[in-house]
This record gives C-alpha cells, structure tokens and sequence, in this order.
C-alpha cells in the first residue's frame, strides 16, 4: 500500500501508527518534500488485515526477513509468555501462505492458550485446522 502527495506527486512515507480505539488503527503517512501528512483510520477488519501483513504498509524494500517472524513472536512472547513451537509445528506453518501466516499463528496459538497447552505441536495444529476448517 503506498500514497502519493497530490501535490508533490511523490510517494507519501509511512510514519507511524496508533491506537485509535479498541479494534481501530491510526495510520500517519506524510511527504518528505512538503512535509504535509495525514492519517488513515481502519476498521477492524482492516486493523487485522494490517496485522496479518505483519505491519509493512508503505511497501517493504526487499524480501521477507527471515528473522521477521522469530522477532514478532518474541514480541508476543513477552506479552503473553507464549507457547513452544516444535520443530514440526514451525515446519508445517510454512505451508500457509505469508500473507496469512502471521494470523494462523496467532488463531493456534490462542487455540493453545485455551487448550491449557503450552507447546504448539503436530496434534495442536491438526485439531485447530478441524476446528476452524483450514
Ligand atoms: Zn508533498
């Protein structure tokens, strides 16, 4: 997703993001060379599809860092102490799409979480994927 000034005809950076409300994001774009801005509101489906795209609005520059997804799910470890992926489980969560990866992860993990299990493992997996029909 990128936006372009109107009136520089140059594309805007992406700047920061808030918390506008439950559910709801505040996106902050503005243009280097005339230094305006705006911001975009979402909805809560676009918050989560935000979220799903890991957050990389204003194009990424290059591929997919293999650390990406290491770092976002410290980041959710430090929130929640987050469950342990097997080795399997990390192996099988290639095969969903990236686009989508980032929300499978978090639907097994919640899945987990209320399971009362504490390792993410081929059998977690298999029983989220029944229960959602993946
Ligand atoms: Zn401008």
């Amino acid at each position: 997703m990128k936006f372009i000034c109107m009136k520089c005809n140059d594309f805007m950076d992406y700047e920061d993001q808030e918390k506008v409300a439950d559910q709801r994001l505040g996106l902050v774009f503005s243009c280097k060379k005339c230094s305006s801005s705006f911001a975009m509101v979402t909805n809560s489906g676009e918050t989560q599809l935000v979220h799903a795209l890991g957050i990389q609005i204003g194009g990424r520059s290059g591929p997919a860092q293999p650390l990406e997804l290491t770092r976002d799910s410290l980041k959710e470890d430090v929130k929640s102490v987050g469950p342990i992926w097997t080795e399997e489980a990390e192996k099988r969560i290639l095969n969903v799409p990236s686009f989508a990866r980032q929300m499978a992860r978090k639907g097994i993990e919640d899945y987990a979480r209320e399971k009362g299990s504490r390792e993410i493992n081929g059998k977690i997996m298999d029983e989220y994927r029944e229960k959602v029909g993946m």
